[in-house]
């Protein structure tokens, strides 16, 4: 699970963040929803502390996360995944490098083992004949299922994605969202940022509207679409069906 308690969040005097709260159970997935600038990306990066709080805390498994660093920080993004709209995959590693990396040099895994449940993990998002190619060799979502590959490694039992098809060619999208689709389906728990509206409505058990650093709605993702109850998720939705 994944619990906000009164989060804020200020760039300098600049408040991004407005008393969030938001409690996320195990094994659901849900979609956050709302404009450019509202503060999507802020709100997942605050849980694996890419980004520091301002004030307020957020749980993770019902424990406090507070202030990490070392360690603590690492185990919290192992039970953490998070995915970038950008991929941010090693060009100088392979499919499988780009896996085994974190799995050994972080997580303390023998080279055998790690290489096998990279091969395991590539597999499963249908890139293991990709697996010994290097990023600029894979097309854009191909490297964005490595990404989701290599989110996985460390077996989360909670991951985030931040718009992981907006840097996608159209042709390759659908491609990643089903692998996201599968993943829905784990048990995983899943919160994801993104502007494929049909994808949301289709995957996700609960959608939060946020704007302007506020959650402005939540809701189930047939009540959401059919008819959103906030003046502002209305407009939204006008905007961008
Ligand atoms: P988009 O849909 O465009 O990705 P978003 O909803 O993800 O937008 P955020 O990236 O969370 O929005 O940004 C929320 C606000 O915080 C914006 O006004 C942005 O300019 C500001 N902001 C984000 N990161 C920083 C930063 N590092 N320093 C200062 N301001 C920031
Ligand atoms: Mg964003």
């Amino acid at each position: 699970s994944v619990e906000f308690r009164d989060v804020n969040k200020r760039y300098g005097d600049h408040q991004v963040l407005n008393d969030i709260n938001l409690t996320i159970t195990p094994g659901e997935v849900v979609a956050i929803l709302g404009p450019s600038g509202s503060g999507k990306s802020t709100l997942i990066r605050l849980i694996n502390q890419l980004e520091n709080l301002s004030g307020g805390e957020i749980l993770v498994d019902n424990k406090p996360t507070g202030r990490l660093s070392g360690n603590g920080l690492r185990q919290l993004r192992s039970r953490v995944g998070f995915v970038f709209q950008q991929f941010n995959l090693y060009a100088h590693l392979t499919a499988s490098q780009n896996i085994t990396l974190a799995l050994e040099h972080v997580h303390g895994w023998k080279p055998r083992p790690a290489q096998e449940r990279a091969l395991t993990l590539l597999e499963n998002v249908g890139m293991l004949e990709k697996a010994h190619h290097f990023p600029a060799e894979l097309s854009g979502g191909q490297q964005q299922r490595v990404a989701i590959a290599r989110a996985l490694a460390s077996s989360p039992q909670i991951i985030l994605f931040d718009e992981p098809t907006s840097a996608l060619d159209p042709e390759m999208i659908g491609e990643v969202l089903l692998v996201m689709k599968a993943l829905a389906h784990s048990g995983i728990t899943m919160i994801v940022v993104t502007h494929e509206m049909q994808f949301a409505r289709e995957i996700a058990d609960r959608i939060v509207f946020i704007d302007g650093g506020q959650i402005l709605e939540t809701a189930p993702p047939e009540q959401f679409f059919r008819q959103p109850s906030h003046p502002r998720a209305q407009r939204f939705l006008q905007k961008v069906l």
